[in-house]
Order: structure tokens, then C-alpha cells, then sequence
């Protein structure tokens, strides 16, 4: 698809929009007497709106993810970005979107806020990327795919030539969730953002980042659609307190973090595969695992009198008997390990 093609897609009312015009829209400067937005002038440091543009949290991040600013989406969560990509796309009761199941909640959530009809599609064998059937799952209404990658519950990132695939049979938009992507063993799909106009990927300051109590969602597309959200997207929808505190935590470096819960991921998933209750570890690339038991209830309740709380996950179709467990620290996974190996 060419950009021209992506930017059909978009409803009507967005195309038109004439986008609310901030104070600080009309007056870039930084320096001066600001009787402009009806602030309180006494400074206690949060009285003036904040950067709605967030121009310097993006110059830190941009770099880090090797993306033009332009292409770039800052959300309260990601979220934000998830819904925006309805509000953008989807007529409601009209249009359509096709998603892989099981996955994340949220597209279904927020499609179902937005009244737009969701299609899942099965994961195949081994929780696989069925291309040929989420394809034959899209009309001519169909105007987004949710993939997520690594997938959440069940952990595995899918090969880069079937995204491709979808890239280049999907009429639509192409959304990739890559909230786990720093755990995982294949880079992230940004790289092919200058091939595919119609890919938009997600990702989040929530899990390796380490920031979720700051709800800081990014999402990357062509700078033609990342203008459409920014001028969808509430004016200031990341606060000053939360830019401050993740400009200061993006200092840190997470990579040692990364390392620790990917080593540990591999001793937990041997240290499981070794439990008589355990049937399946599935292979993550994510920071948790898929674990199927001989009984996932009670596994969990005895783990709940331990006070070790994981997700039950064995109501949801395909993941049968199935709990998704976090790694935590070391001490935090053999405290889980330690009722894993002892339950009967
Ligand atoms: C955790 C998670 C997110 C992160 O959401 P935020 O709103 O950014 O915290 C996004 N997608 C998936 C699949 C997740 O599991």
C-alpha cells in the first residue's frame, strides 16, 4: 500500500477535523510574560499546562527506539494509542477489525466501546500465526489487524515474514503490539516502517521500562498517521509530573533488568518443565510464561495461601489448563517454584 492509500482509510469527521488549538499551539515561545492560558501565574511548579507535543520526552525516546520524532505517538498507556487507532478508523456499526485470539483484552474492550465489530482468529498449532485465515477474515470493511508480538498470554513473537505476509495482503491497517519486545529474541518491527505505510506498532514504557505507574504508551507509524493521532488525542494527555519522572527514569539503564528476567525466564521455565503437576511450559519471549497444569484452579489457589499471585488464564479459549506466571526477582520465583514443586 502507499500512503495515500492508508490515509483513504481514515473516517470522514478525522479527515475534516479542525484539531483544538492550544495556547501553547499558537505561541511556541519559551520566554515571556504568558497571559495566554488563563493559568495561575504563581509558579509551585505544575501550574502551567504542559508540553502538548511532547517534544522533549520525545527527543529522548525517538533515539533510543531508532525512529524520527514524527513517527512517533506518546499515550496514557498504550492503551490510548489502541483506542485512538479505532477512533481514527473505524466507522462505528459500520466498519470491522480482525485480531488473533487468545490475546490481549483491550482490542476487544475497546472496539466493543467503540462499537465496531471484532473478528478473532485462533492462533494454530503451537499458538501459530494463522496469516492465510486472519486474511480471508477481512472485507472491504475490515480496517485493522491486531497482532500482538511477543503475544500475551502465550509468549511467542511470530516470524518477521509473516507479518510481512499480512503487510503485503492486508487492505487495512496492520496493528503490531510490541509491549514485550525487549525480552524478546528477534528485533522490533519499527525497521519496517519505511517500507510499510500501513504497519503501526505499539509499545509501552510499562514492562521492560519499568515505568506502568506512569502510564506511558508509544506507538510508531509513518509521520502522516502519528499526525492524525495528534490531533485526535486529548491535548495534554501526558502530564507534566509523568514526562519529569520518566525523562529522569529513562537515565537509568534497564538493560541489566532485561538480562536478569531473561536468565531467570529459562531457570523457571526448566524449574517448572521438572514439576509433576506441570504438563507444558510454552516458549516465551516475553517476561512471563505460559504454563499448562494437571489442574490449573487449585494450582492457583495454592498459590493464592502462599500469597504468591499469578494469572488464571485456563478460562480462555485454546489456553486450557493454563496459568500465565510473571518472572519476578530470583527470591520472588523460587518463593512460586517452591508451591509449583510441592503441589500434588
Ligand atoms: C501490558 C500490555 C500492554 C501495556 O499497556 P499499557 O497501557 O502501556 O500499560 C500493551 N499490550 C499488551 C499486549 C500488554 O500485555
Amino acid at each position: 500500500m502507499e500512503i495515500n492509500d492508508v490515509l483513504r482509510l481514515v473516517r470522514k469527521n478525522i479527515k475534516a477535523l479542525a484539531p483544538y488549538s492550544t495556547a501553547r499551539d499558537e505561541y511556541k515561545g519559551a520566554l515571556g510574560v504568558f497571559l495566554d492560558a488563563n493559568e495561575n501565574p504563581f509558579e509551585n511548579g505544575y501550574n502551567r499546562y504542559p508540553d502538548p507535543r511532547q517534544a522533549e520526552l520525545k527527543s529522548i525516546i525517538a533515539p533510543k527506539k531508532g525512529v524520527a520524532v514524527e513517527q512517533m505517538f506518546i499515550g496514557n498507556g498504550s492503551d490510548e494509542a489502541i483506542d485512538l487507532c479505532f477512533r481514527i478508523f473505524c466507522e462505528p456499526r459500520i466498519d470491522n477489525v480482525v485480531a488473533i485470539a487468545p490475546s490481549y483484552g483491550m482490542y476487544r474492550v475497546s472496539a466493543d466501546i467503540n462499537d465496531v465489530e471484532v473478528r478473532e482468529v485462533q492462533l494454530g498449532e503451537e499458538f501459530s500465526l494463522p496469516v492465510d485465515e486472519l486474511l480471508a477474515a477481512c472485507d472491504g470493511n475490515t480496517k485493522l489487524m491486531f497482532v500482538c508480538s511477543p503475544n500475551n498470554p502465550s509468549g511467542n513473537i511470530f516470524p518477521v515474514e509473516e507479518i510481512k505476509r499480512l503487510l503485503e495482503g492486508f487492505k487495512g491497517v496492520l496493528v503490531v503490539d510490541e509491549a514485550y519486545i525487549d525480552f524478546a529474541s528477534q528485533p522490533s518491527l519499527t525497521t519496517l516502517l519505511g517500507e510499510y505505510p500501513n504497519l503501526v506498532v505499539l509499545q509501552t514504557l510499562s514492562k521492560a521500562y519499568g515505568l506502568a505507574g506512569l502510564r506511558l504508551g508509544l506507538a510508531f507509524a509513518s509521520k502522516e498517521i502519528m499526525a492524525i493521532f495528534a490531533n485526535v488525542k486529548y491535548p495534554y494527555n501526558i502530564n507534566k509530573a509523568g514526562m519529569e519522572c520518566a525523562k529522569e527514569l529513562l537515565a537509568r539503564d534497564v538493560q541489566a533488568e532485561i538480562d536478569v528476567v531473561k536468565s531467570e525466564r529459562e531457570r523457571v521455565a526448566a524449574a517448572l518443565a521438572s514439576c509433576p503437576c506441570v504438563k507444558r511450559v510454552f516458549p516465551s519471549d516475553a517476561n512471563f510464561l505460559l504454563v499448562q497444569v494437571s489442574a490449573a484452579r487449585a494450582l492457583y489457589d495454592a498459590l493464592i495461601a502462599e500469597q504468591v499471585i499469578v494469572r488464571d488464564r485456563s478460562k480462555v479459549k485454546g489456553c486450557s489448563e493454563c496459568l500465565r506466571i510473571t518472572i519476578g526477582t530470583p527470591a520472588e520465583n523460587d518463593r512460586m517454584l517452591a508451591v509449583v514443586r510441592n503441589f500434588k
